[in-house]
Formats: structure tokens, sequence, C-alpha cells
């Protein structure tokens, strides 16, 4: 039997991390197994989804590795609804449902309880279909149904306690749990592997597997992902989408690495191995069901590290969306006035080792690329002292008098300047590289100033001292 998985994911918001890590551990047992991957769109709740959300996460599945053509589908379960109708009519004649014309209020009414579910009034009352009747499941009596899961083992549940819930609305439209049964259905879902929040459909979604004749998936309900406080990650509070990470500077290989660790490790003392490693290691048996700890400090870290094993020229490449506009990041970060190639080609190695995420180029180079840097008032106010206009002076008048304008000589007649004032070279280069970068922390600075040139740097240099005045 061949194995075939689907990623199921509904197209109402950013891709979640939550997502992408389900949509992994499915690409990644199904070729384990030498099985397939399905990609279906859950389309169905019109009020909330939007055609660029599904755009979004293909795109964003693609950026992760999961790439467009190497999957089946996407099908749409829009598509499919005749198929979710029909076997709605197919558990009504059987007797495996029946509609149900009550109202919330009516339960209550029966029942004297908010809380209490749907109490079986419609049952054996003979109710035929009809504008505005539900269909409800007809759930056993007695007995459990028991979910094989490949992380949970054999969670059980105890039939009498599952209500009879509706499969298909007043309309005649499926409801999700039904429309979820008969797609994984047609397309010959073996594995479900899915996030837990779905764990408590599960039982029900057996039942209607069972009673449509079809012997059921095996489920794995993969954990669920928490922030710091432990609270399932949400949209409202924390940074869930994958493209947000993508645009910031996330690689991609740190990204898919990182979010396999959610719940499992590699062999040994590893985190940060090979995607081919993962691949061949991973099980899905071992993925451990408690809640995974999304951990943005790690991730970043884990990115940083990433980035420095990059050679310099992917390294570069990497980095042009942020410096020059083109690609895929939105919103366009910053626009250069004079961008160029070869300067940041002798800075980027000294930037590589420094940054964690491939944004934070603009800060490091930005004075590069610039008529005048963007000065930070708030470093120029820490820096700017009273020698710093006398400092200042004597640096220009001892960078003119340069025959070399390399950064070992510029470090060697800065230290002098400074030395004469009983000042240690911190000091000193720091009133200098406000002036030219504008900020208090960045590249090193002899090697920046020897890029930016003499021109440019001494004319930063003469207008920082004229706004001492
Ligand atoms: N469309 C569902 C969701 O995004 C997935 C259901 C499933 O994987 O079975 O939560």
């Amino acid at each position: 039997m061949t194995v075939r998985v689907r990623f199921a994911p509904s197209p109402t918001g950013m891709f979640h991390v939550g997502g992408a890590r389900s949509a992994l551990q499915n690409w990644i047992y199904a070729k384990q197994q030498g099985g397939v991957f399905v990609l279906r769109v859950e389309d169905t709740d019109a009020a909330r989804n939007k055609p660029e959300w599904t755009e979004g996460i293909l795109s964003a599945l693609d950026w992760i590795g999961i790439s467009r053509g190497s999957y089946e589908g996407p099908y749409f379960q829009s598509q499919n609804a005749g198929e979710h109708r029909a076997a709605a009519a197919r558990l009504y004649e059987s007797g495996r449902a029946y509609y149900c014309d009550c109202t919330r209020e009516d339960v209550q009414a029966r029942t004297g309880s908010q809380h209490q579910g749907y109490d079986g009034y419609h049952r054996d009352l003979g109710l035929g279909p009809g504008e505005g009747r539900a269909l409800r499941f007809r759930t056993p009596d007695e007995g459990t149904t028991v979910v094989v899961d490949l992380i949970r083992g054999e969670p059980t549940f105890e039939n009498r306690l599952i209500e009879d819930f509706v499969i298909a609305r007043g309309d005649g439209s499926a409801v999700f749990l039904l429309a979820n049964v008969v797609d994984d259905m047609t397309m010959g879902i073996t594995h479900v592997i899915r996030a837990e929040e779905h764990l408590p459909n599960t039982p029900k979604q057996q039942l209607l597997w069972d009673a449509l004749g079809v012997k059921p998936p095996v489920w794995a309900h993969v954990p669920v992902v928490v922030n710091e406080k432990r609270q399932k990650l949400s949209k409202r509070r924390d940074k869930v989408a994958l493209e947000a990470y993508r645009d910031e500077g996330y690689l991609a290989g740190a990204m898919r690495n990182y979010l396999m660790l959610l719940g499992w490790a590699p062999s040994g003392d590893r985190e940060i191995v090979p995607w081919s490693v993962i691949e061949d290691e991973f099980r899905l048996e071992e993925v451990n069901p408690s809640p995974a700890f999304f951990d943005e400090k790690k991730l970043r870290a884990f990115n940083g590290e990433y980035i420095r094993a990059l050679p310099v020229a992917e390294f570069i490449d990497a980095c042009q969306p942020w410096l020059t506009g083109t690609g895929t990041i939105a919103p366009p970060p910053w626009q250069p006035e004079e961008f160029d190639a070869d300067a940041f080609a002798a800075v980027a190695p000294l930037a590589q080792t420094r940054i964690a995420v491939l944004s934070e180029i603009v800060p490091n180079v930005d004075f590069l690329f610039l008529a005048a840097p963007t000065i930070d008032e708030a470093a120029w106010t820490k820096t700017m002292k009273d020698g710093s206009a006398d400092l200042l002076d004597a640096a220009v008048a001892a960078f003119e008098a340069l025959e070399s304008w390399d950064a070992e000589s510029l470090k060697s007649t800065l230290e002098a300047v400074g030395a004469e004032r009983g000042l240690k070279l911190g000091k000193t280069q720091a009133p200098v590289r406000v002036a030219v970068t504008g900020r208090t922390i960045g590249l090193p600075l002899f090697e920046s100033l020897e890029v930016l040139g003499r021109e440019r740097t001494l004319t930063r240099m003469r207008a920082a001292r004229l706004r001492l005045v």
C-alpha cells in the first residue's frame, strides 16, 4: 500500500509556523515511506478565505523546500463539494444520520443548561430533509472509539460522551468534520499527520470513516506550539507568520531545521544538522507529545550560525533583497541612493560574522550607500563631548595628510591623534564612527573608512565638525 499523506491548510491568514512544521513532518514522512504528499487547500469557509492567503501559503511552502510541482495538488476543498453532499446523503439514507431543526435555545430549554451538547431530541422523530434542517450523525450509544495515533498511542473515547454532531448545515453543505473526512477518503489518504488541536475531532471523524465503510487512516497528532509563557502561539500575540520570518531575513535552511526540532531531536548532541540527516533520522513515532516551545531567541542564534556558514558569495546574494529592494521582501526595506556591489563585497565578510538575520545588514552598511549618513541623534548626543570638535579637527588634518588610504594607516594615525590627548583608541574612534556612519556600533571602523574612501570620509567628518560649532 502506498503511503499517502496530506497537508491541508485553511487559507484564513498568514502561514503559521506550526503549520509549516506539520507540513515538513508530512513531507519527510512521505519521503521516508516512498509515499506521496498531497496539498489540499481547505477553502470552504468562504467568509474567512482569501485567494492571496492561498498564494502566500504556496510560496511560503516553496521557500521552505516543499516546492511547487513536487507534490500532488494543490486540490481545493470547495471543488469537492458534490462529494461532500453525496456522503451526507449516504449517511442519511443508511440511517446513520438524521435531520434536526432544533435551535440552540430549544436544546437549552430542554436540558436547562447552556453547556450541555445536543440531547438527541430528533434521533427517532423521523424528520425528513428540508430548508433549515441540519443533518446530525447518530453516534453509537455504547462502546469506545480507539484512535491509533503514531505519537500518542491509542487515545480512547467513550462513544456515549460524543454528542450527535452536525455533519451538514441547513443549506445542505457539509461542515468541516465531514468535508475533511470525505476529502481524505477521496484522495486515498493513509496517514493523517496534523496538529494536536484537532485531536478532539478525531473520534468523530473516525466514526464517520467507519459509517462510510472505509478503513480509517493512521493518525499522528503533533504537539501544539507554545510561547515562553506556555501559551499556544497565537497570531494576535506572537510572531507566527512564516512569511514574517522570511522577510526579516531568516534563511530557509535554518528555519526548517529549527521547525523540525519542535518536539524532536537528531541523534547525538547535535541540533544544527544538514537537512539530509533530518530526512534520514526523523521518526514520527519519536515526536514528543508535550507542547513544543517555539524559542525565537534560539531560532535567531541558529540563523546566525547558518549565516556564518554560508560561502561569502552566497551571503552577498542572500543580502540583495534588503540592499537593493529586489526579490520578494515586503515591504521594500530601504532604498540605497548609490548601491555599489564592489563596496558591499569588500565589507560583506565583516558583516557576515556580526548579524543574526539578514535584514540587520541594512544598519551595518547603509552608510556606504547613502549620500550622507543617517545620524542617530541619541548616539550623537551620547558620543559628542567637549573634546570632540578638537579631536575631529586633528583627525581630519591627520587623515588629509595620509599617503595611503588603508585600514592599517588610518588606525595608526587615529591612534596617534588620540594618544596626544591621552585617549584610548575606543574613545578616539567613537566620534569618528558617529560622524561617518551616524551610529555608535557597526562594522570595524577602519575597514569601513577604507571602503568608504578618502573624499567621502573627510566630507562627513568636516560636516560633523560643523555641527559641533
Ligand atoms: N484545515 C485544517 C486546519 O488548517 C486542517 C485539518 C486537518 O489537517 O485535518 O486546521
